[in-house]
């Protein structure tokens, strides 16, 4: 998919955890964390804004960005993504 610069990407921030205790997960959702079961454990996202946005742009030209930003593929459609996006209320045109 070809980038339409929304910023859901530069916006948040999604790891993959395999194990998770009942307790390390009610941690997370009562404080507003974003949880998603997936078939091999959870994926945690955090809504973390990247410094470098300016609006849904990045600051940094394409030669200066860091190569997980060069390299990225776009998340958008994949289900845990669009569900975080959701979540934080991110959604494409509603930023
Ligand atoms: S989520 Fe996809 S379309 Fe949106 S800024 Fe990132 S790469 Fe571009
Ligand atoms: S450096 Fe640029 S492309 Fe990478 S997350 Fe920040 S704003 Fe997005």
């Amino acid at each position: 998919m070809e980038c339409k610069r929304c910023g859901l990407c530069c916006r948040m921030v999604g790891f993959r955890v395999e194990g998770m205790s009942r307790k390390e997960l009610q941690f997370l959702t009562t404080r507003g964390i974003f949880v998603y079961p997936m078939e091999d454990g959870f994926m945690v996202v955090f809504h973390q804004e990247c410094p470098m946005l300016d609006g849904n742009d990045c600051r940094l030209h394409d030669g200066g960005k860091p190569e997980v930003c060069r390299k990225g593929d776009c998340l958008k459609g994949v289900p845990w993504f669009d569900a975080a996006a959701r979540h934080y209320r991110l959604e494409e045109g509603g930023i």
